[in-house]
């Protein structure tokens, strides 16, 4: 099969890998310019599902992690803090991981796609995996976006742990999420644009240079609020289809799983990609994100009651158990209901 896929992030670069290996003549197209191309993003993941996707793509992650960590520290308003355990949270160079899967493969860079003038018909199958910008797909009227930025820092002595803000009423958290060799990435999501702990975080760090400032939003809603997942030829894949955890608009992972499930439905029928049972799946394995989406707005407009709610809190407790491996860090639940309490 002829396939184009537009973006060269964590999905467009491993789907790019995957398909080329099954024999399929695959080129990427990614808007930003080889020697500015950056993986914009905080790095952090659970090493215990990133090391089977690695495997898949021929790598070793053991390579590519920059910090193990052991405990996430948490402050929450009104000056409480708590610490969560932390089971292969990692953060890894994730910019070196898509180059090196991308090491043959096509790649066309300073190639930004869009709808009205992307030669569609030249491909059997267009990939739409340009994240935020979901590219040449229509837009979702359900989407919601956190404004965000962050900065790459170095110099930093004292603080090698991982370390989040949240905010009150979920509306934001600002983390410190650390690289190797004293450097990190500082940043924050908030939906009132005030970044608290990024300016007393300098304060703080006086040693700390800047290296980069990043900015982008981030999205939050799930899958359920992001359709369509395709229109003609076109099929969207990982964040730009809201495959992201909603609390966090954590999706590196949740990018990859999405993949995993495109790759399963493409091989039963390569020649005629069933669009109905690619949306099913998706749907399917993503579907308590929409709790947790739910969760999260009830929280922000200030009607989360924990009584009246308790039912949907629980579900999104056992979903999150189950799936305990995959987020890399303890889920338990009376530290979960203080979190929401606190908040
Ligand atoms: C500040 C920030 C911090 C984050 N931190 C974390 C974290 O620590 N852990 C985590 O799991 N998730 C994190 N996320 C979310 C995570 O980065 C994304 O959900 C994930 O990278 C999505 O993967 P993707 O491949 O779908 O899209 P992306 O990785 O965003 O890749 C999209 C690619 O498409 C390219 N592109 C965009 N438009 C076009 C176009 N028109 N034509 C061609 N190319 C285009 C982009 O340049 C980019 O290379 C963070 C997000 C932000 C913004």
């Amino acid at each position: 099969m002829k396939i184009a896929i537009a973006g060269a992030g964590v999905s467009g670069s491993y789907l790019g890998f995957s398909l080329q290996k099954r024999g399929n003549d695959v080129t990427i197209f990614e808007s930003s310019k080889k020697e500015n191309h950056w993986a914009v993003c905080a790095w952090g993941a659970s090493k215990n599902i990133l090391k089977i996707f690695s495997h898949n793509a021929g790598l070793n992650f053991e390579d590519y992690i920059l910090h193990e960590g052991e405990k996430l520290r948490m402050d929450l308003p009104n000056n409480r803090t708590e610490f969560l355990e932390l089971n292969g949270l990692v953060t890894y160079d994730k910019l070196k991981w898509e180059q090196d899967i991308l090491k043959n493969v096509n790649v066309i860079y300073d190639f930004k796609c869009n709808s009205s003038s992307f030669p569609f018909s030249n491909y059997d199958y267009v990939l739409d995996c340009t994240g935020l910008h979901r590219s040449l797909l229509p837009k979702s009227s359900q989407d919601f976006i956190i404004p965000a930025y962050e900065y790459l820092v170095e110099n930093i002595k004292g603080l090698d742990e991982f370390y989040v803000i949240g905010y009150k009423g979920a509306r934001g958290y600002f983390w410190y999420f650390p690289l190797d060799k004293g450097k990190g990435f500082v940043g924050a999501g908030d939906i009132d644009r005030k970044y608290y702990g990024i300016k007393e975080f300098f304060q703080n760090n006086p040693s700390a240079r800047i290296l980069k400032k990043i900015g982008r939003p981030i999205r939050l809603s799930p899958p359920k609020r992001m359709e369509p997942f395709f229109q003609n030829n076109v099929i969207g894949i990982g964040e730009s289809i809201g495959c992201v955890f909603p609390m966090l608009g954590e999706g590196i992972i949740p990018s990859l799983l999405c993949c995993e499930i495109f790759l399963e439905v493409f091989d039963n029928n390569p020649s005629t990609f069933d669009y109905k049972l690619y949306k099913n799946l998706v749907l399917k394995k993503f579907n308590y994100y929409d709790d947790v989406y739910r969760i999260l707005r009830l929280k922000m407009d200030n009607k989360l009651n924990t009584i009246k709610h308790f039912h949907l809190l629980m579900k999104m407790y056992r979903h999150m158990k189950k799936d305990e491996r995959r987020f890399g860090f303890e889920i338990n639940f009376e530290k979960m209901n203080k979190l929401v309490n606190s908040l």
